[in-house]
């Protein structure tokens, strides 16, 4: 039986993807083969389309970081027909056909059953995107943040991570200041819950400086590069940034003194290998006491003729909130 899924190819043009008819026997090795009902856009899915070497090495390729539905066979124990089940992360997606497809045949360790609470839309509404917000506040409450100590400021406010971290630190208690470059934009981010909506330059104006005035008790940064740079100095005693981005930047350059000084922590995160029960962690919060009341505001459903115009939106930065796709 055939099913469909988007192809990137390389051709003489570049890079191109388009949906195909596609047989089940061409489905990669694993002990889960899942029926996919739905799955999310990411940036890193828009680098795997443009060919981007660092994601994807062989083409073609299916792209698609997160996938969503219903397990159809299984070689393995945990796992049986007809259980509702997701993916993000690992290598699904990057060199192993993804999730924007009605089929994918996956490792058993790489699968997590969705929690009550939880559905399958709902769970790629968060994806990888949300799930790394997630993460990004987890980590920032282990290193004590708590909303009576004041803002924590949130980079790249209207993309998929973003735009998330926004509105679970809103639903959470915390004063949010949004940074985001899309002035158009405002209203949404403080739909969202941000009290305080500013330019990328009012954040990068502390670039270079070794020190800055301490306005906030935390940072989620989204973007990397010199964003990161410019938000350290700005951070109040035992205070954290977060760091899992790369779209402004690879490497920073930051003096010592915010850290040895006033004891400033660059804490990273990673959503792709981490243990597989820390994802399930992760999606129990979700489904659980940080269920978000604004998820459908910031999520636009797609349908397949939608994706690749999505895919050149977040290339060129013009994405707003999180895209779930629908593989019906
Ligand atoms: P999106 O494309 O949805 O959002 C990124 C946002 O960053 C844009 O909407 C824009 O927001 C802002 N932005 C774009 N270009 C620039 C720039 N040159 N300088 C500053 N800001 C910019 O991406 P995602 O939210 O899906 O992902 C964000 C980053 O996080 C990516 O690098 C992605 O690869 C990474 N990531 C890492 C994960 C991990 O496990 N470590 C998991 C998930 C994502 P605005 O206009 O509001 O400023």
């Amino acid at each position: 039986m055939g099913f469909r899924a988007f192809r990137v190819e390389q051709t003489e043009a570049g890079f191109a993807g388009q949906w195909q008819s596609v047989d089940r026997e061409t489905l990669p090795e694993g002990e889960v083969e899942i029926e996919v009902l739905f799955s999310s856009v990411n940036y890193k899915d828009a680098l795997s389309y443009s060919g981007n070497r660092g994601v994807t090495r062989e083409y073609p390729h299916t792209p698609g970081i997160d996938a969503a539905g219903r397990v159809v066979n299984s070689q393995s124990d945990e796992f049986s027909a007809g259980d509702e089940v997701v993916v993000f992360g690992y290598d699904l997606g990057m060199n192993t056909d993804g999730g924007f497809a009605q089929r994918i045949r996956v490792p058993a360790q790489w699968v997590l059953h969705l929690p009550d609470g939880l559905s399958a839309s709902n769970a790629m509404a968060w994806g990888t995107a949300g799930f790394t917000a997630a993460l990004s506040v987890l980590k920032l409450e282990r290193n004590g943040i708590s909303p009576e100590q004041g803002p924590v400021v949130v980079t790249g406010a209207t993309g998929g991570v973003g735009s998330i971290a926004v509105a679970l630190l809103a639903h959470l208690g915390y004063s949010v200041v949004a940074v985001s470059g899309k002035e158009e934009q405002v209203p949404f981010l403080q739909h969202l819950g941000a009290g305080q909506v500013v330019g990328r330059e009012e954040i990068m104006a502390a670039k270079g400086k070794a020190m800055a005035r301490t306005q906030y008790q935390a940072a989620i940064d989204t973007v990397g590069g010199d964003m990161v740079a410019a938000l350290v100095p700005q951070i109040r005693p035992e205070g954290a940034v977060t760091t899992c981005g790369m779209i402004a930047g690879t490497s920073f350059d930051v003096s010592v003194f915010p850290f040895i000084l006033r004891g400033v922590s660059v804490l990273g995160v990673d959503s792709v290998e981490i243990p597989r029960a820390l994802k399930q962690a992760v999606i129990d919060k979700v489904a659980g006491e940080w269920a978000l009341p604004q998820l459908d505001a910031l999520t636009s459903s797609i349908g397949r003729s939608e994706l690749t115009a999505t895919l050149e939106a977040l290339l060129q930065g013009k994405g707003v909130g999180r895209y779930r796709l629908e593989l019906g």
